[in-house]
């Protein structure tokens, strides 16, 4: 095989709390992910030496920096040292956005090539190159699957509670949330940043997960929306009041629940039906070039 495409969804953090600061530097999380229907597609293609990323986008790195690159060259130096791939990233999730991104295209780069070169590299062994390329990757990688029949790669929606640094994962039963509304202003906001910013004595609302999951076990989308919550909104929503304001207006306009996602600054909201929701994906198009309407990735049975 020569050539391998992999879709490689983005995810929204329906809650995302923080149980404090480890001795290592992270917070200790606990977070619940879900993939939803926007994805970069990946190319992979076989080349006797070298790592080369090309895209569509010019908002990414091509070099060293792109977690793609840094995936490929785990992956290869442990399979075998000096051989090369071609990536190449469809880029379509907003870079910097809370969503992922740079996550996903890792997750896939490192189960695509485990699949062009038969590294035969175990789930285990996949998931531990992704907790030590980033905080997400593990997530991202989790929602592919090579079972489906021999040879074949598939890769379906996955949703999951995340704790450690988000790489201690308990996979969720999967739940298709239809009409989601995504906004991502036009700034990024610094991940790093906005951790170190974090005050937990100054958070006002914290989320029940305990609730939350009761609601998800029951695909209960009205009680999933209530009890969405993000402790990293009192930092994002301070430095750009931008946030509160999507946040408010998505309200406004029918939504049953709006969150940003991660670190910010993307926001998300679910709304009841298609059409209101798709009034409010006309509304905001006017005001911003980066906003999607959306559902769950595939659904995974
Ligand atoms: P997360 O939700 O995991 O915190 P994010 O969605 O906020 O991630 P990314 O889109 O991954 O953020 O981008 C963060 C930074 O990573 C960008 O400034 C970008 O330059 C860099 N980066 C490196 N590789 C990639 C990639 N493949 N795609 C997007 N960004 C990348």
């Amino acid at each position: 095989m020569q050539i391998v495409t992999i879709e490689a969804p983005a995810k929204i953090n329906l809650t995302l709390d923080v149980k404090g600061k480890r001795s290592d530097g992270y917070h200790e999380l606990e977070t619940v992910m879900h993939q939803v229907d926007l994805f970069d597609r990946i190319t992979l293609e076989f080349r006797s030496s070298g790592i080369e990323i090309a895209s569509n986008s010019n908002s990414i790195p091509l070099g060293e920096e792109n977690l793609a690159y840094k995936a490929a060259l785990m992956i290869l130096q442990e399979y075998q040292p000096g051989a090369g791939v071609n990536i190449f990233i469809e880029k379509n999730i907003p870079v910097g956005a809370g969503l992922a991104g740079g996550s996903t295209d890792a997750a896939a780069v490192l189960v695509g090539i485990n699949h062009l070169y038969d590294c035969r590299f175990s789930r285990p062994q996949l998931l531990k190159m992704a907790a030590a390329i980033g905080s997400d990757v593990a997530f991202c990688l989790s929602g592919h699957y090579f079972e489906a029949r021999p040879g074949e790669l598939v890769s379906r929606g996955f949703t999951a509670i995340a704790r450690g640094r988000g790489e201690l994962l308990e996979s969720l039963p999967s739940r298709m949330i239809p009409n989601i509304v995504i906004v991502k202003p036009e700034f990024e906001l610094s991940t790093a940043q906005v951790y170190s910013e974090l005050d937990l004595e100054a958070v006002e609302q914290f989320p029940d997960n305990g609730s939350f999951l009761q609601a998800w076990n029951k695909g209960d989308i009205i009680n999933i929306s209530v009890y969405m919550v993000n402790v990293l909104e009192s930092v994002s929503i301070r430095k750009k009041p931008e946030i509160g304001i999507i946040k408010s207006r998505l309200i406004e306009m029918g939504a049953l629940r709006a969150l940003m996602s991660g670190s910010g600054p993307s926001v998300f909201a679910i709304f009841p039906d298609n059409e209101t929701a798709f009034r409010a994906y006309q509304v905001f198009k006017k005001d911003y070039h980066e906003i999607y309407l959306l559902s769950s990735y595939k659904r995974g049975d």
